[in-house]
C-alpha cells in the first residue's frame, strides 16, 4: 500500500509549530508494512489542498492527514475531502447529537460553528475522538482511502492506536518492516561502525549506525511477511550485536539512560543525590522523569551561586584556590552532595553554560564528579553549542559517568571507554 502524509495548517507554514504529527505517522508505517512515498505540509487554502488532494489521490493508495477538523473557517479537510471525492458533506444526526452532549457534559453552550464537525459524506464514516470535539473522518472510494484526523497531537495519538492502526492492519497486504535499536556508548560512532564490520553489507535485515545524544545507536531492520519471521532474521543479527558491545551497550529502543541508571541502582541498592551549578536542577528533574526514581534517588541542591555552594558543604577556600569551575570543586560538590544528603552516590556539576566565559574558561567547559566511598570519577568536557544545548549535553554525559561508576564497583573494566 503507498501511501502519502498531508499536515495541514498555516502555523506550519509560518514555522510557528514542527510537523511532529507526520514524524509520528511515518515512523508508525514501517510496521504496518505501508510504504510513505511523500510527505506534505500545506496552509489552510482551498485550492492548494485540491491539488495535494487530486495529485495524491492519482498515485497513492492512502492519504494520512491530520489538522483542520475544528470549528472555524479555516478548517477546511472535510470539504476538501468532500471535493476531491467528488461528494456533497450533510450534518449526520447521530455525530450531531454526540457533539451536542460533548458540550452538554461540560456544561458549555455549542457555537454553531460547531456543527461543521458533524458533517458527513456519503464514502465516509466518522472516527470518534474521545478527547475533542473533531471526530476524524475514514472515506473511502474506487480502491483510494483518505484518514482525516485532528491536528492537536494527543487527540491524533489516541485516534491513531486505538482505531486507525488497527484498521489498516487488517488491510495491509505487503510486508512489515521491523527494526530494533540498540544503544552503545564508550565507543565513537566510527570505532562502532568498525565493530560492526561485515553486518553493514547485510540487506535483509539492514544495519545502521547513527550518532545520538546518549551514545550511538545500532539500528537493525527487517523486512519480512509477519513479525515471527522478522523476528528470526533480526535475533541472530542482535546476539552478533550484543557479542560484540557487551558491556558498553547499555539499551535498546525506546529506554533512557535515566531509567537504565535507574535500573543498576535498584538492582544493587544504592542511592544518588546531586549538588548543580550550571544545570540548575536539570540532571535531578531528568532523574525524576522515571516513575519509582524515590527509590534510589535521595534529592538534589541546586548551589548556583558560589556562597550557596559554601553554605552547602563545599571549602570557600578551595573555591577561592582553584576557581567555581574547576575539578576540585566538582569533586567537594559531589561530596558535599553524598553526605548532606545521606546517599551512597554523590555528583557535582560545575561549568561554564554561556553565553559569555567565567574565569577565564571558555563557555562549554564542565567539571563533573561522580563520588562512592570507594571510588571517585572525575570528567572534564567542553561542549559546543547554545545554555540549553550544552546543559542537555552535561546531563546525558554525566548519567554516562554514573553508568561507568556503578559498572567499575561492579568489577567490570572501563577506563578505554571514551566519552
Ligand atoms: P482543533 O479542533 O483543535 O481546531 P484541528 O484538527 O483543526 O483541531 P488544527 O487547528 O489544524 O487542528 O491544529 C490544532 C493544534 O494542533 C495546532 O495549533 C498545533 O498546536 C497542533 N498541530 C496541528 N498540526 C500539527 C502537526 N502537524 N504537528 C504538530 N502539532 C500540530
Amino acid at each position: 500500500m503507498k501511501a502519502e502524509i498531508v499536515s495541514i495548517g498555516t502555523e506550519l507554514l509560518l514555522g510557528e509549530i514542527v510537523d511532529t504529527n507526520a514524524s509520528y505517522i511515518a515512523s508508525r508505517l514501517p510496521a504496518l508494512g505501508i510504504d510513505l512515498y511523500y510527505m506534505h505540509q500545506v496552509g489552510d487554502n482551498l485550492d492548494r489542498l485540491l491539488e495535494v488532494y487530486h495529485r495524491a489521490l492519482e498515485r497513492s493508495d492512502l492519504i494520512l492527514s491530520t489538522g483542520g477538523l475544528g470549528p472555524t473557517e479555516d478548517d477546511l479537510t472535510r470539504e476538501v475531502v468532500a471535493r476531491a471525492l467528488g461528494e456533497e458533506m450533510s450534518i449526520d444526526p447521530q455525530l450531531e447529537r454526540e457533539l451536542r452532549q460533548f458540550f452538554g457534559q461540560r456544561a458549555l453552550n455549542m457555537p454553531e460553528n460547531n456543527l461543521k464537525q458533524a458533517m458527513l459524506i456519503p464514502s465516509a464514516r466518522s472516527i470518534p475522538n474521545p478527547v475533542g470535539t473533531a471526530p476524524g473522518w475514514w472515506a473511502e472510494k474506487d480502491g483510494n482511502i483518505i484518514v482525516a484526523m485532528p491536528g492537536p497531537p494527543r487527540e491524533l495519538h489516541q485516534m491513531w492506536e486505538n482505531q486507525v492502526a488497527p484498521e489498516l492492519r487488517k488491510r495491509s497486504d505487503g510486508g512489515i518492516l521491523v527494526s530494533r535499536t540498540f544503544k552503545i556508548t564508550g565507543i565513537s560512532e566510527g570505532g562502532v561502525d568498525e565493530m560492526c564490520g561485515d553486518l553493514k553489507k547485510s540487506a535483509n535485515p539492514t544495519v545502521g549506525v547513527y550518532a545520538k545524544p546518549d551514545g550511538i545507536h545500532v539500528r537493525i531492520a527487517a523486512k519480512a511477511r509477519d513479525e515471527q519471521k522478522a523476528a528470526a532474521l533480526l535475533d541472530p543479527v542482535e546476539a552478533r550485536i550484543r557479542d560484540t558491545f557487551a558491556n558498553n551497550l547499555w539499551g535498546t529502543d525506546d529506554e533512557t539512560m535515566q531509567a537504565h541508571v535507574g535500573k543498576l541502582l535498584t538492582d544493587r541498592g544504592l542511592t544518588l543525590a546531586t549538588m548543580e551549578s550550571c544545570t540548575g536542577g536539570l540532571l535531578a528533574s531528568t532523574i525524576t522523569d522515571v516513575p519509582g526514581s524515590s527509590t534510589y534517588f535521595r534529592g538534589g541542591l541546586v548551589t548556583y551561586a558560589t556562597d550557596v555552594k559554601a553554605a552547602h558543604g563545599v571549602d570557600p577556600q578551595l573555591i577561592e584556590k582553584h576557581g567555581v569551575i574547576s575539578e576540585e570543586v566538582a569533586a567537594a560538590m559531589a561530596l558535599a552532595a553524598r553526605t548532606e544528603l545521606g546517599a551512597d552516590i554523590g555528583i557535582g556539576i560545575t561549568g561554564v553554560a554561556g553565553p559569555s566565559e567565567q574565569e577565564g574558561k571558555p563557555v562549554g567547559t564542565v567539571f563533573v564528579t561522580v563520588d562512592h566511598k570507594s571510588k571517585r570519577h572525575s570528567h572534564t568536557g567542553k561542549y559546543p553549542g547554545g545554555r540549553i544545548d550544552i546543559k542537555n549535553r552535561i546531563v546525558a554525559t554525566t548519567l554516562f559517568q554514573v553508568r561507568r561508576l556503578l559498572l567499575e564497583l561492579d568489577g567490570i573494566e572501563t577506563s578505554n571507554w571514551r566519552r
